[in-house]
């Protein structure tokens, strides 16, 4: 796969690169945050932040994952000045200001999604990606509100929509029933996609939990995961601690739901741009 440059999403954006590996010195090594193996910086960034000793998908921030899904600088973002509020003022150990405020800080973004539309290997295509780094890639009111208008977009355009998912918080609950609606709303934005015969991709990774996976992200025509991503509804331990029995093992692993029948495909990192393209030429028909 070619590799595209950072550049032009940077200066497009202001966003800030993503990674898990820890730094070891000044020098070009760092070590895996997984397996603890010295890797070079240079490897694990052709390699497209997958550890090429343990496999590890480490998370990827939204920009750098819109920039080795798209075609080079072809992403035109849209509803990137949308801002969430804190409707409730919501206290806490932290209170959802300081949150808000030290997430924008972390990933140069107002809140946990960038989208747009941009090119896949030359075709158009509607595209979004939460941004885990983002008080976990939660799906707040802005979250929402950024999906039905991609949606629209991609209604508008008659093109395919893309969306990739690392929504560990799912529901975002510092905005109460304001975060909750938008699993109404996503999920009766992409009945109007479905409507109109557009296909709706949705890619699932490390992690799509909640109210995320239990709206939008398990509503694609196809739903692919990343190698080992957890997704789900509730976590592990508070079902385990509800119902007072052991989890099989593997539960909640895309491996798992693979084989029970919950998504359609797992697809490596390195594979996942050529396996939408040719998903996107089967549902879309060739170019024109
Ligand atoms: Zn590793």
């Amino acid at each position: 796969m070619a590799m595209f440059e950072w550049q032009g999403l940077k200066s497009k954006l202001g966003l800030r690169p993503q990674t898990e590996i820890r730094d070891i010195g000044s020098g070009p090594g760092a070590k895996c945050a997984k397996c603890g193996e010295v890797l070079m910086k240079i490897d694990f960034e052709a390699n497209l932040h997958v550890c090429p000793f343990c496999d590890h998908h480490h998370v990827l921030g939204a920009a750098d994952r819109a920039r080795i899904t798209l075609d080079y600088d072809s992403l035109v973002p849209r509803d990137n000045d949308l801002a969430a509020k804190d409707v409730l003022d919501f206290q806490g150990v932290e209170s959802y200001k300081v949150k808000l405020e030290n997430s924008r800080a972390k990933t140069g973004t107002l809140d946990a999604m960038l989208s747009g539309t941009g090119k896949l290997k030359g075709r158009d295509i509607a595209f979004g990606v939460t941004d885990a780094r983002f008080i976990a890639g939660s799906m707040g009111a802005v979250v929402g509100e950024m999906i039905v208008r991609l949606i629209d977009a991609a209604i508008e355009r008659k093109l395919a929509l893309v969306v990739f998912s690392g929504s560990g918080g799912g529901a975002r609950m510092y905005e109460g029933l304001f975060s909750l609606m938008q699993m109404a709303k996503t999920s009766a934005a992409l009945t109007r996609l479905d409507d109109a015969g557009l296909p709706f991709i949705s890619v699932c990774t490390q992690s799509t939990m909640g109210g995320v996976w239990a709206s939008w992200a398990a509503l694609g025509d196809v739903i692919i995961a990343e190698p080992k991503a957890q997704i789900g509804f509730t976590g592990p331990r508070v079902i385990k601690t509800t119902i007072n029995a052991e989890l099989p093992d593997g539960f909640q692993s895309a491996e798992f739901l693979l084989e029970h029948g919950q998504i359609d495909m797992i697809v490596h990192r390195t594979d996942m741009r050529d396996r939408i393209a040719d998903l996107l030429d089967k549902l879309m028909g060739p170019i024109t």
